[in-house]
């Protein structure tokens, strides 16, 4: 199935192929959904391909990333995660500008 975007949407495949060792590890690692400023608890989160299966990438730890149900629509729908090597998780809007949550105040605001 693909969407107007020409990506393809259907995400069954790719949640059903992340084997129980691997979603465990995700568990530990992430602790839950890595969208900048969301909180959700692992067990509300599905596992998502940085680099989606369909384009090659690979089913791995260092390929995937928690988020949640909300989440895992808007990366599809545009948004972007990304991970440094060193474990920072990075969110970018479909425009490109990264979501910064370094402001105390749009902490407590929103
Ligand atoms: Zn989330």
């Amino acid at each position: 199935m693909i969407g107007p975007d020409g990506q393809p949407i259907d995400r069954g495949r790719e949640v059903r192929i992340v084997p129980p060792a691997l979603r465990h590890l995700l568990d530990l690692r992430d602790g839950g959904c890595v969208f900048a400023g969301c909180d959700a608890p692992p067990w509300w989160c599905e596992a998502h391909h940085l680099i989606h299966w369909a384009f090659g990438g690979e089913t791995t730890l260092d390929n995937t990333g928690l988020l949640c149900e909300r989440h895992h629509g808007k990366v599809h729908a545009g948004f972007r995660v990304e991970r440094d090597p060193d474990g920072t998780w990075h969110t970018h809007r479909p425009d490109g500008t990264e979501i910064l949550l370094t402001r105390p105040d749009l902490l407590v605001s929103v």
